[in-house]
């Protein structure tokens, strides 16, 4: 678990610059617990894995996050659950281990999910490309790409990082646009999944 962990906070990492540490609750908080929420979800719902997700403040407000870091917090947490939820070689194995009452998922979805399972085994944790993408220099000669299997697409523009909103506008292609905020987008064809 700690590996997709690790994977997750390398890609926060890259997108917003933002370092969250990763371990075990003993190793996160400086001391042992019990009956903490994820144990009692492990032990009630008999799940095999659990983890929890700390605010990413980092000392002075704690879990009590200002309203200017909630936005930055979801996207965080967005890019984090896009990389766990690509888990499949976990969950398989975990299938593998427990044949006998668990099915493997790769022999039992078809089409548009069963392309996004090979995907996630292949090491591609985005297949749909729905992650958040860090703005480049944005200008009228080098926009930022926005990758589509469609002619067009609906682009939400985090515009400042304060904001807590986003800024919403359709991209065709063939046809850079610039956001309000001054960054230029431009569609970026990509083959379907
Ligand atoms: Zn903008």
């Amino acid at each position: 678990m700690q590996k997709y962990i690790k994977q997750a906070a390398a890609k926060i990492y890259d997108y917003s610059g933002r370092k969250y540490a990763y371990g075990t609750t003993s190793q996160m908080l400086g001391k042992k617990i019990s009956g903490d929420s994820v144990t009692w979800v492990r032990n009630t719902y008999q799940v095999p894995y659990t983890y929890a997700i700390m605010p990413r403040d980092d000392g002075y407000y704690g879990p009590a996050l200002p309203e200017s870091q909630l936005l930055p917090a979801c996207r965080d947490v967005m890019v984090e659950m896009r990389v766990v939820r690509a888990l499949q070689p976990l969950r398989r194995a975990f299938a593998r281990a427990y044949c006998n009452k668990m099915h493997d998922p790769l022999e039992h979805v078809t089409g548009i999910e069963k392309r996004e399972l090979l995907a996630h085994l292949a090491g591609d944790c985005d297949p749909f490309r729905i992650m958040p993408i860090k703005r480049g220099p944005g200008t009228r000669e080098r926009p930022n790409l926005v990758p589509s299997a469609f002619c067009q697409r609906l682009l939400a523009c985090s515009c400042h990082p304060d904001d807590n909103h986003v800024e919403y506008m359709w991209l065709h292609q063939g046809v850079p646009k610039r956001c309000g905020c001054g960054y230029w987008f431009e569609l970026c064809p990509i083959a379907p999944l």
